[in-house]
């Protein structure tokens, strides 16, 4: 082979080994296996869901169930992109407490999903990590009450519990931060279809981005503030996202719910968002929902 040849074969590889790698999927690992909810019938719906943009392959390590032992529970967290947490339920070991930490610290990304912002209530570094959660005797010992007041976050320090909501109702996102790749193309609102509008979440709050609040009418059991659903925390060099919407598989098939989980995993695990808003996004007014 000549030089040239050496030259113009070495050139054609590397050009093939950036494709590959800019086409490379991200690694996503969802974990489950213990949950008050029904992670069982959610998890494989949140499978498909990340599955179906192309961008991501997906793996579930699932714990042994609740009353049963679970040291032996290992997730390999550093060898994805993402981590997708459906899990609430018994502490893990302090060796895999740790290695979720350092992965997340390290630059790794983790989206809390739902009613996994109910784990770990004694775990002081996960409440950092995830911002504000839920339940679990959290109270204002636990952090403040984040709000939306008048155009601006409010840190509110009042006592009372944290986490709880109405009954299922539909209710409309307002986006609060329009400059995010999450939210970047979105329209400002939006409707959800009937779901628990979770509200009074609480924690340290820690470099936190409200994306969009939704408001909860007192008369439908809500605390008559605008609620923070979706949001991201910096932890160390890692990207934290929640998306509180999705209480069961029904709720699962909103489009409300759908764009803004495959969004925020994206962002998770590599900092940008590269999906299009899909024409079936919903407006203000009306939900829109897949089969
Ligand atoms: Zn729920």
């Amino acid at each position: 082979m000549s030089y040239r040849s050496w030259l113009t074969a070495f050139g054609l590889w590397a050009i093939l080994a950036a494709v590959a790698m800019a086409q490379a999927p991200c690694k996503v690992l969802i974990v489950d296996g213990q949950n008050g909810h029904k992670w069982a019938e959610t998890t494989p719906v949140l499978k498909v869901l990340l599955e179906e943009t192309k961008l991501f392959t997906v793996d579930v390590a699932t714990s042994p169930p609740r009353g049963e032992d679970v040291s032996g529970f290992k997730p390999n967290f550093a060898a994805y992109d993402v981590v997708v947490s459906n899990y609430q339920g018994a502490s893990w070991s302090e060796e895999t407490q740790q290695a979720l930490l350092d992965y997340v610290k390290g630059g790794g990304g983790l989206v809390i999903y739902h009613f996994a912002c109910a784990a770990f209530p004694q775990w002081k570094e996960f409440n950092e990590m995830i911002g504000l959660g839920g339940w679990g005797r959290r109270n204002e010992k636990d952090g403040p009450y984040i709000r939306w007041r008048d155009g601006e976050i409010v840190r509110d320090m009042s006592p009372g519990r944290g986490g709880g909501h109405g009954p299922m109702q539909p209710f409309q996102l307002v986006i609060r931060e329009p400059n995010h790749p999450i939210t970047e193309g979105l329209p400002t609102k939006f409707m959800h279809v009937d779901d628990e509008l979770y509200g009074w979440l609480r924690g340290p709050a820690k470099n936190l981005t409200v994306l969009a609040t939704a408001f909860a009418p007192k008369d439908k059991g809500g605390s008559d503030e605008h609620e923070p659903l979706l949001f991201t925390v910096s932890y160390g060099k890692g990207r934290v996202f929640q998306n509180a919407l999705g209480h069961t598989g029904k709720e699962l098939k909103s489009v409300a719910f759908i764009v803004p989980f495959q969004r925020g995993v994206e962002w998770a695990a590599t900092g940008k968002v590269s999906q299009k808003v899909p024409e079936d996004f919903p407006g203000p007014d009306k939900t829109s929902v897949r089969d």
